[in-house]
Formats: C-alpha cells, structure tokens, sequence
C-alpha cells in the first residue's frame, strides 16, 4: 500500500487526442499498463483503473488535467481481472458522483469481491497477491451499472456503445467511440508495449490469460472490433495503436497459431514447458521479422510474465475443453 501521508506522485500522463489521456498506472513497471481519461463538455470518465497502488497516480492526473474530483461521471471497466479493476472500490470512494459500469459477469464479484480475490490467489499465490494487489474493496451495488451488448452510454453528450467482447474473459466489454474512430478495447486487442515498436510500426501479442480464454470467441471478438474500421485502439498494455487492420490480422494469426501449439503440447509430458517454448520461438521469429529494437534474449525476458500467464490460460483452455 503506499503510504497516504507521501507527497502525491507526479503521473506518467500521455496525452491523446480528443480529450483522451492515458495515465501509467505504474503495475509492475513503467510502461506496462495504462488507465484512460475521458474528457469531455466538463465532465469525466476513467476507462480501466488499475490496482489500490494505482489510485494515488489516478488522482493526481485529475489534478494536473484540472479536473475535480466531483467532475468524474464514470468507471468505466472493460473487465474484472486484478491489474485493470483491482483499485475500482478504492477509487470510487474518492469521486462522489461516479457510477462503476460493468458486465453482467463482472458486477457481482466488485459488489463483493471474495471469488475474484481467491481466484486471482490461485495464479498469483497468496504473497505475490498481496503485493500486487493490496486489500480489494467492493463497490457499492447502487453505485454499479450492470451493462448489457449494444448500450449507448453518454459522456456530457459523447456517445459511447457497449460491446460484450468474450474472449479474453466472459466478463469483458469494450467501449466504442464512433465519433472520434476509437475504441477502448481492455484486454480484447491484446498487448502492444512501446518499448518494441519498430518504424514498422507496433507490435502486438495477444492475451490468453486463465481461466477463461477461447480461442474461437477471441477472434470473433477481434472481427466484431474490426468490423468499425477505427483509427485507433486505446489498450490497457499500453495505451494508443493504430494501423489497425494489421494488428488485427496478426493478432488472428497468433491465436490460432497458439491454439495450435497448445493442442500439440497436449500430450507432451510436460505441457507447459512445450507450450511455452512454442510461444517463445513464435514470438523470438515475428519479433524479429517485425525488426523489433531487441535482442531475442531481452525479448523473452521483457515479454517473461505474458509468456507465463499465457501459458497458464492455453493449459486451462485446453483442460476445459477434455472436461
Ligand atoms: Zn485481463
């Protein structure tokens, strides 16, 4: 937890067009996930909030964009796994008229928050969970609206729809924003880091995070993203891409190509070993042909905690599927 009587940090703010500011929500390190600021006509929305070690970093954005406290209309959470919603509760408390807005799926476990707490121990292990995530706090239930696929939501008049997006989890949903050719996509369009962007451009990975990642509804998540043709994505893992369509299709390829090499790992002795050095040589080669700025070493390194919570959701897919 970090101590409440500290000076407030100074945030890591990255500044968007449209009103959007991404703030680093400083989870593991520098550059590994962002929490969004929607402005707009006055008022406010966060999009993902990050961890309780997040929340002192999310209200000083507030401060340096100028924006009060009173002024934050809404939570808006594309799912309920730890590193995007785990302050949510902590936070809400600090914003008096903000409304948390979640997926049918995920509104249960923020209004009481014991299931996502022993399940998240269950990757994580009970002392690395207390470091990453602190003491979850639930949401009051009438501060909660549950969404359902196709709702329109208004920021002071800014239109944004809601799209269930299974995939990455059952529980998570995207934030569209016709208007400025956007989308908040959370998890669904993978992980883009801005340490390996090339003058090709981004590179992208896919997350495949247990318990509930599949393959089939991923992709046709994707489509269903694509299918709005926008400018950009604002991902969690981190912040802003464009060129679209390209990250799309390598995004496609990658999952069937892990699902693949899951379902050959399958009888290996060793599941998990073999599934992880599939994914390690797929990504070492489309790195490499993408002239990323590492070496195949640092890569596997950098990209280290993904290849581990990949292989762990490939293992608890394939497991679900024999079930
Ligand atoms: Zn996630």
């Amino acid at each position: 937890m970090p101590d409440r009587t500290a000076a407030p940090p100074t945030p890591r703010l990255f500044r968007h067009a449209d009103g959007i500011t991404a703030v680093d929500t400083e989870y593991v390190h520098p550059g590994h996930a962002a929490a969004h600021i929607v402005q707009h006509g006055g008022r406010a929305a966060f999009v993902d909030v990050g961890t309780n070690d997040s929340v002192p970093h999310l209200l000083a954005a507030l401060e340096v964009l100028g924006i009060a406290r009173e002024s934050v209309d809404y939570l808006l959470l594309t799912h309920v796994h730890l590193d995007h919603a785990g302050g949510a509760g902590r936070l809400m408390r600090q914003l008096p008229n903000a409304t948390a807005v979640l997926h049918p799926r995920g509104a249960p476990h923020m209004m009481d928050p014991a299931r996502l707490i022993a399940g998240s121990q269950a990757v994580y292990g009970e002392e690395r969970f207390r470091q990453l995530y602190g003491d979850i706090l639930p949401i009051a239930a009438e501060r909660v609206q549950v969404t359902r696929d196709g709702d329109m939501l208004s920021l002071a008049g800014r239109e944004l729809e809601i799209l269930h997006t299974p995939g990455h989890a059952l529980h998570h949903q995207v934030f569209v924003d016709r208007a400025h050719a956007c989308i908040f996509t959370g998890d669904t369009f993978g992980l883009s880091y801005r340490e390996l962007d090339s003058p090709r451009g981004a590179f992208i990975i896919p997350t495949t995070t247990p318990t509930q990642f599949d393959p089939e509804q991923l992709i046709a998540s994707i489509d269903r993203l694509l299918s709005y043709s926008p400018e950009a994505m604002y991902l969690m893992h981190f912040s802003r891409v464009t060129d679209v369509p390209r990250l799309g299709a390598s995004l496609k390829g990658q999952i069937r190509e892990l699902a693949r090499i899951a379902e050959q790992a399958a009888a290996a002795p060793d599941r998990s070993q073999a599934i992880r050095a599939g994914m390690g040589e797929l990504w070492r080669e489309l790195a490499e042909r993408h002239g990323c700025p590492v070496s195949p070493e640092r890569l596997l390194t950098f990209l280290e905690g993904d290849l581990e919570l990949n292989t762990q959701g490939l293992i608890a897919w394939l497991d679900r599927r024999r079930a």
